[in-house]
């Protein structure tokens, strides 16, 4: 069931204006009315919200549906973030989890129904209406609001261009000279994003037999496209910006005059929620920004968005209090960000902005790497030793740590507890003058030291540190919290410090 408390926190997050530093100009937030919210398929399990953005001119309405498939939540992600922007023109209605049931156990179809049943988007026949759930209410959507365009937000597994057997990387429109001719728009627009030629996108025609977009077309004369994109070597982040990029190019198109610019991805402003960027780009570990995403999330007050580097690089940090950089490796992550994308990050850090990493995120946090963020003045030692090993070591708490991050962790009656490490950077203070000493929160005890990494380095150093910069605040965990059963709430206990002011 769709809690009312969700509901008004989805409405909090959605009305609150954006901070003025994001690509919103005070006439176009001024303009934004609150969206309404209703209910899909209300008292169901599948109940879902659909947000209704009004402008204050008349214009065409565009209905937009991600997450028909479980296992396509790019576009479920693009949908939310959607729901934030601004349009100076017309009607936007925002069905962003279609399928929450499909989407939650993260499969194509709806758990426990077989075959085409279970299919979403194989429910919407030719011949009659669809009767009941999700599909019905969607089918309401058209007939209520009357829309000019239905897009529908989907991904393949692999780029069709490559691969005919995936539509991965394709606009499919309906079969219609003016759908065409728009098609071929948004794609130009986000092929000028793609430098890969084999990557690049594909029009293809007539969405299949059973989906909405069909039928929309075929019963309703309502125009349509499905817009895919592609899972194989894309980052969730990379994904959601195609389909924030085509979205954004079909509604300029249409003179809707959306927010001036597809960056716009806030989860607002709303009161004692924290809001949480996870880094995704290459660098990242498989599953790592996934799981450092679920894990904040399950934690009372965040809001999470995953951001690559073109992202930072288009300045949507101030969309946020603090920016996580997860495992993986640290070099890879600085090249993701690069020179500008690195320079954002510290400049937003140094503004009141805070910064997590964790393993790869605290070496990039570090001092001594020509890559290195340079947020902590702290040097990582026995650098040709960084493969030392994986596996379950001890830490102790300082006090301060202790104090900072313990509360509601299994470790917070306790002195010296296990937490798991994956070659993490080994610490010892630095040597930058302008840069304020960094305080322990951790100490490591125990040692992991494989592949020839030296005995005796670990045991003594920090494990866990912070510090303030600028008018900002940067923690590092050379372990991983978020890894280890029992201490999740170390990480939301160093979200609401990251997000505290001052010193
Ligand atoms: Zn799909």
């Amino acid at each position: 069931m769709l809690h009312a408390a969700r509901v008004f926190g989805l409405w909090m997050l959605a009305s609150a204006c954006l901070p003025a530093a994001t690509a919103q100009t005070p006439a176009q937030e001024s303009r934004r009315e609150a969206p309404r919210i209703s209910i899909l398929a209300e008292g169901t399990r599948a109940e879902t919200p659909c947000w209704i953005l009004t402008a204050p001119e008349p214009g065409p309405t565009v209905v937009i549906v991600g997450g028909m498939h479980g296992n396509e939540p790019s576009g479920a992600s693009a949908a939310e973030q959607i729901t934030s922007w601004s349009i100076g023109r017309g009607q936007l209605v925002v069905v962003p989890r279609a399928n929450v049931l499909a989407l939650e156990a993260e499969q194509r179809r709806t758990p426990g129904m077989l075959g085409n049943a279970g299919d979403l988007n194989r429910q919407f026949p030719l011949d009659g209406n669809p009767s009941e759930g999700i599909a019905a209410a969607l089918w309401g959507l058209l007939e209520k609001h009357d829309p000019a365009w239905v897009v529908d937000l989907h991904e393949g597994f692999d780029f069709h261009r490559t691969n005919p057997k995936s539509v991965g990387s394709s606009v499919i429109h309906c079969a219609d000279e003016r759908a065409e001719k728009l098609a071929l728009k948004l794609i130009a627009a986000v092929d000028a994003t793609i430098e890969e030629p084999g990557q690049r996108f594909d029009r293809l025609r007539s969405p299949v037999a059973g989906s909405l977009a069909r039928a929309a077309w075929e019963k309703a004369g309502v125009r349509s496209m499905i817009v895919e994109t592609t899972t194989k070597s894309h980052a969730l982040s990379h994904r959601v910006r195609q389909h924030r990029l085509l979205v954004h190019t079909l509604l300029k198109e249409l003179g809707m005059q959306p927010s001036p610019a597809a960056t716009v991805i806030g989860p607002g402003m709303a009161p004692d929620t924290i809001r949480v960027a996870v880094f995704d780009g290459s660098g990242t570990g498989k599953g790592a920004a996934g799981t450092m995403r679920s894990v904040l999330e399950g934690q009372a007050g965040c809001v999470v968005r995953r951001i690559g580097g073109p992202d930072v690089r288009a300045g949507v940090l101030s969309q946020f209090d603090v920016v996580v950089h997860p495992g993986g490796s640290g070099s890879a992550q600085a090249k993701a960000l690069g020179v500008e994308g690195r320079a954002q990050e510290v400049a937003f850090v140094r503004a009141g902005g805070g910064y997590l990493g964790v393993c790869a995120g605290a070496y990039l946090a570090a001092c001594n790497y020509d890559w290195s963020l340079g947020l902590l003045d702290a040097q990582v030692i026995d650098r040709k030793h960084w493969r030392r090993g994986v596996g379950s070591v001890d830490v102790e708490w300082t006090s301060l740590g202790k104090r900072t991050l313990a509360s509601g962790s299994s470790a917070q009656g306790r002195q010296l507890f296990e937490i798991q490490y994956a070659n993490g950077p080994i610490f010892q203070p630095g040597e930058v003058d302008e840069l304020p000493d960094f305080h322990a929160l951790l100490v490591y005890r125990g040692e992991v030291a494989e592949n020839g990494a030296p005995k005796g380095i670990m045991p003594s150093t920090a494990a866990a540190i912070r510090s303030s910069f600028g008018q900002g605040r940067a923690m590092a965990f050379s372990p991983h919290p978020e890894k280890t059963d029992g201490l999740h709430a170390l990480l939301h206990n160093s979200l609401v410090w990251l997000a505290g002011d001052g010193q």
